[in-house]
């Protein structure tokens, strides 16, 4: 049985959908990344879709990583409602930094969880499987229920725990390396499969940004992949499934002239000014997978000792070249919606092509192929909000979020 009224979550209202509803979050996504595609005539699909249905651009969360963005979208709120801040934080009861890719640390259940208890059919791919225990936290697999599991352990899917088992079989897609564009391919593939055999009421489809990371807009690298992602929408478009696509954040060049790493190396500046090891700098991109940005990302947090001057800091900090925000912990909770007890005394953001380290011994370069490409600041904000629908009685002026992919696809599309 479903419920077919209108369902409360984390304090915003949701119609229940018409129609199967799926959210494609397009990680890195950089709004130049579909408007040069488009304009090349690689995305013949989107510049149809974009014609008669609806191209918006709006503000992802800062810091502009991965994690916070994926639960924004999927809770419809900021990170200081559903706590994942970053990728990683510190935790204040052991000292220890700590990867947030447990459900435990999340404040706020899925627009997914609740929709789900009024009788929805779920069916969530993601790309790497840090982000599929925090999509899918909340429920409930086993036959007939919902469908959650990632391209990167495919292979590993079973009834009891995703949902589902023989994806591979069913994709007929080999299992991609976890550093590759076939990683989202696989997704999309699997998506419309299942969009087909189970036609579920939510779908969402989450990528990952390796291509991105590589590949400025208009390039033979990044079109190749976002003409891929076209040929499955149309599929999925077919299917008469409405569609909204945004990403979690931008991605921006972040090298100087000679191709090396534009980095503030923020550990050893706090190191010059208040003795080794007394501040602690936090990457919040930091994660398992760093080879395609080395860690670096234009957003970081620093613990103070309470020894020191934190207006000194921040006005030292701030008169740094390419640091474009200094802002007290509270400032920072303010202005961003982050939650104060998982970021430090400071949050500091670089600008432009700049990013943040902590020192230079503790960053292999060695590793970045290309010249480095990232993400993390408030110069990644924009992100694209598209659909194969317009978007009724939307008010012009209201400053749109990427975390109102599910307001716009379920409140306001014309079906
Ligand atoms: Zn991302
Ligand atoms: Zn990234």
């Amino acid at each position: 049985m479903t419920n077919k009224s209108a369902i409360e979550v984390n304090g915003r209202t949701y119609a229940w959908p018409k129609r199967p509803l799926v959210v494609v979050c397009v990680d890195g996504s950089e709004p130049a990344y579909i408007e040069r595609a488009v304009e090349m005539g690689v995305m013949p699909f989107t510049e149809r879709m974009l014609a008669s249905g609806s191209d918006l651009r709006c503000d992802c969360v800062i810091p502009s990583f991965t994690n916070p963005n994926n639960l924004s979208i999927v809770t419809g709120r900021p990170p200081e409602v559903h706590g994942i801040s970053g990728n990683f934080f510190l935790d204040p009861d052991s000292g220890e930094e700590v990867m947030m890719n447990d459900p435990r640390f999340m404040r706020a259940p899925t627009i997914f969880s609740a929709f789900e208890a009024q009788g929805a059919k779920i069916v969530i791919v993601t790309a790497k499987d840090k982000l599929r225990s925090l999509l899918g936290n909340g429920l409930n697999y086993g036959k007939d229920g919902s469908i959650c599991f990632s391209s990167e352990k495919s292979a590993e899917a079973t009834l009891a725990e995703n949902g589902i088992d023989g994806v591979v079989e069913m994709v007929g897609m080999d299992v991609p390396s976890v550093y590759s564009a076939e990683l989202s391919e696989f997704i999309f593939a699997a998506g419309v499969k299942l969009m087909r055999s189970r036609r579920p009421d939510f779908m969402y489809l989450s990528t990952t940004d390796y291509v991105q990371h590589k590949h400025a807009p208009g390039t033979e690298g990044a079109n190749s992949f976002y003409a891929m992602m076209d040929r499955y929408w149309a599929e999925l478009d077919a299917e008469g499934a409405t569609l909204v696509m945004t990403a979690d954040h931008g991605m921006n060049a972040k090298h100087n002239a000679a191709g090396e790493p534009d980095v503030i190396y923020l550990q050893t500046v706090l190191d010059d000014m208040l003795g080794a090891g007394q501040a602690r700098v936090i990457l919040p991109i930091t994660d398992p997978y760093v080879v395609h940005h080395g860690a670096l990302g234009s957003f970081a947090t620093a613990y103070l000792p309470a020894s020191a001057d934190q207006a000194q800091v921040t006005a030292t900090l701030s008169a740094l070249q390419g640091v474009e925000v200094v802002l007290s912990k509270q400032e920072a909770a303010e202005r961003f919606g982050l939650p104060t007890d998982r970021i430090g005394d400071l949050v500091v953001v670089s600008a432009g092509s700049k990013v943040i380290g902590t020192s230079a011994d503790r960053h292999d370069l060695a590793q970045l192929k290309e010249p480095l490409r990232s993400h993390g600041g408030i110069s990644e904000q924009t992100v694209p909000m598209l659909s194969n629908t317009r978007f009724e009685g939307l008010d012009g002026n209201r400053h749109l979020r990427n975390f109102d992919a599910f307001d716009l696809g379920l409140n306001y599309a014309v079906i």
